[in-house]
Parts: structure tokens; C-alpha cells; sequence
């Protein structure tokens, strides 16, 4: 899964680096043109919010499940406590 927002990665959504190198570890949302999109998890949870929301799983539960998972992925660990 993308490190920075959770997202299950396959090969057609993959960032590259701006050499056109795949980098494995994002997806192309997260992580474009060599830099990452969102500064900080707030940031990235207002957008998915908006987005992963459908009927049966209101943007108040996304936020809820991203809280939880995002400290757990790589790229927000490294930045330490937000
Ligand atoms: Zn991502």
C-alpha cells in the first residue's frame, strides 16, 4: 500500500520520480514531480475524506480510520509525532 496515505498500490497508479523512475513506496497522488502533495496529515485527510466517503461509510468514520492508520505508515513515522 502507499506509504503515505494507505492507498493498495498497483503498477498503473505508482509516483515516479521525476526522472521517471517508479517509486514503489506512494502512490501518484501522494508523491509527484519528486515531492510529496500533502505537508501534513491533516492536509491529506480533508482530501480523502472527501473522496473515500460514500452512503454507508460517512467522511466523520474515514477521518476515524485515517487517524488511526496513517501514524502507522512509513512516511508519516518518520516525521515523528505530528
Ligand atoms: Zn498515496
Amino acid at each position: 500500500m502507499c506509504q503515505c496515505c494507505g492507498m493498495p498500490l498497483e503498477e498503473s497508479i505508482l509516483s515516479q520520480e521525476p526522472d521517471g523512475t517508479p517509486n514503489v513506496a506512494y502512490c501518484q497522488w501522494c508523491y509527484t514531480g519528486g515531492k510529496f502533495v500533502y505537508e501534513t496529515q491533516e492536509a491529506l485527510i480533508d482530501f480523502l475524506s472527501h473522496h473515500l466517503a460514500h452512503p454507508q461509510w460517512p467522511p466523520e468514520q474515514v477521518r476515524a480510520h485515517l487517524a488511526q492508520l496513517l501514524p502507522q505508515l512509513d512516511h508519516w513515522r518518520d516525521r515523528g509525532e505530528e
